[in-house]
């Protein structure tokens, strides 16, 4: 049996474990959950002159919002009024305050690091933490933005060389009713993150997909802030290119490698599409084996197994009396032998290729393509020498991946960007 040690304090309090407090005594009412009484356990310096206070005027009762102990409980603070007897110092008396309840607050530092915790580090919806804790959405949200501003770097103290600005839709698509002409709008919240591609940090997050709040938010940075920046890394779709070049002169331009392999899955799910429609006059079925097998046709080549590349070639054998499709998988697979290249002269090189895969295939689809790949070359040269992608930080950062996910619950987009910069600060300093 093991026989207790350590310092003897009393039962109630070190279940408690409020730190600088002692429980004085527990109430259990019929109705609501158990009330604890506590009151600090060691007199409190004067906040004005800082001598230890020794003699207590009057008491009053706070009620003080905490987690849960062992169930719900509310907690009564028996909070006195202290003398000061420092004869030099203008303070008579002042109100007792600690590290966990610190003047003016209503709530214990546990219950608001607690809340904060679920929010950033597990991903949990706000309302959802609200619930489970049973305090007001209010109060999260502001326990979620008073650790914002303690916690979030200033972005200007920071010198990124490589930038991405990558942008998502936060929201589903929404529709709205034009009161007077009655007729409907489309809304598609989108936002803009920009990223140091080296830490994964998120910088800024902006509204919109257009230049403009980005183009804001770069303006808003010192000018050497900017000038240190080398490189940024965009989608090939965005506008941003040309705006970039007026808000950072001199910041070589990279295109996205997870942009452009998508796009080289586009083409092959719209070729495989199109040519059902060409071949057979119908959409494709589960009997197709190109149907029943779409989706291993959008896997990277190189890393198939034995198995699933012989099941490919089953596919482009009894499936692909053209030859089309396994043309256009081929385009698609250069691309990313392309997109992996170490020196401008391979690249050069895999884009001949490219090029001959492209004329073999013959297909408006890997046209197109090509034609998006000679239109980006510049940026996708820039992309080779510095390797600067958005992909790595969206693989490390599986918690902006999560808040995403959980945007849903985010019906204020301001309230939305401080969580996104709040938990890739936390998982960029972890
Ligand atoms: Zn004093």
């Amino acid at each position: 049996m093991n026989e207790p040690t350590g310092v003897a304090v009393d039962a109630a309090t070190s279940i408690f474990n409020l730190p600088d407090y002692r429980v004085i005594s527990v109430s259990m009412p019929t109705d609501g959950p158990r009330q604890v009484i506590v009151e600090t356990d060691q007199p409190p310096g004067c906040p004005t002159c800082g001598v230890v206070a020794s003699r207590r005027k009057e008491r009053r009762f706070q009620r003080i919002r905490d987690i849960p102990v062992a169930g719900a409980v509310e907690v009564l603070w028996s909070k006195y009024r202290w003398y000061c007897e420092e004869a030099a110092c203008p303070r008579l008396s002042f109100f007792e305050s600690t590290a966990q309840v610190p003047r003016h607050a209503r709530s214990t530092g546990r219950l608001r690091d607690h809340l904060v915790e679920a929010v950033i580090r597990s991903g949990r919806a706000v309302s959802e933490t609200a619930s489970a804790f049973t305090v007001s959405w209010w109060m999260v949200r502001a326990a979620v933005n008073e650790a914002c501003v303690l916690n979030l770097p200033d972005v200007d103290q920071l010198s990124p060389r490589m930038l991405g600005i990558d942008e998502h839709r936060f929201r589903s698509v929404r529709y709205f009713r034009n009161p007077e002409s009655g007729s409907w709008t489309r809304y598609e919240p989108w936002m803009t993150t920009i990223v140091d591609l080296d830490t994964g940090q998120v910088l800024g997050v902006v509204d919109g997909r257009d230049h403009t709040g980005v183009g804001d938010w770069l303006f808003a940075r010192p000018l050497e802030w900017r000038l240190a920046v080398q490189v940024v890394a965009i989608d090939p779709s965005a506008a941003f290119r040309k705006a970039l070049r007026m808000w950072l002169p001199r910041t070589a331009v990279a295109v996205d490698h997870f942009h452009l392999v998508s796009l080289g899955n586009q083409a092959m799910t719209e070729a495989r599409q199109n040519l059902s429609q060409q071949v057979k006059g119908r959409r494709g079925r589960a009997v197709d084996k190109a149907w029943a097998h779409r989706m291993l046709l959008l896997r990277a080549g190189d890393t198939l197994t034995g198995n699933a590349s012989h099941r490919l070639a089953e596919v482009f054998a009894a499936d692909d009396p053209t030859g089309r499709l396994q043309a256009v998988w081929k385009v698609k697979e250069q691309l990313r032998v392309l997109l992996r290249t170490a020196s401008l002269a391979d690249a050069a090189a895999a884009k001949d290729e490219l090029k001959a895969l492209v004329e073999a295939a013959g297909r408006p689809e890997t046209n197109k393509l090509y034609r998006t790949v000679c239109r980006w070359w510049k940026e996708i040269e820039v992309l080779i020498v510095t390797g600067a992608t958005t992909a790595k930080v969206e693989a490390n950062n599986t918690g902006i991946k999560q808040i995403k996910r959980t945007a849903r619950g985010y019906r204020n987009a301001g309230n939305y960007k401080s969580v996104i910069l709040m938990t890739s600060a936390v998982r960029t300093a972890a």
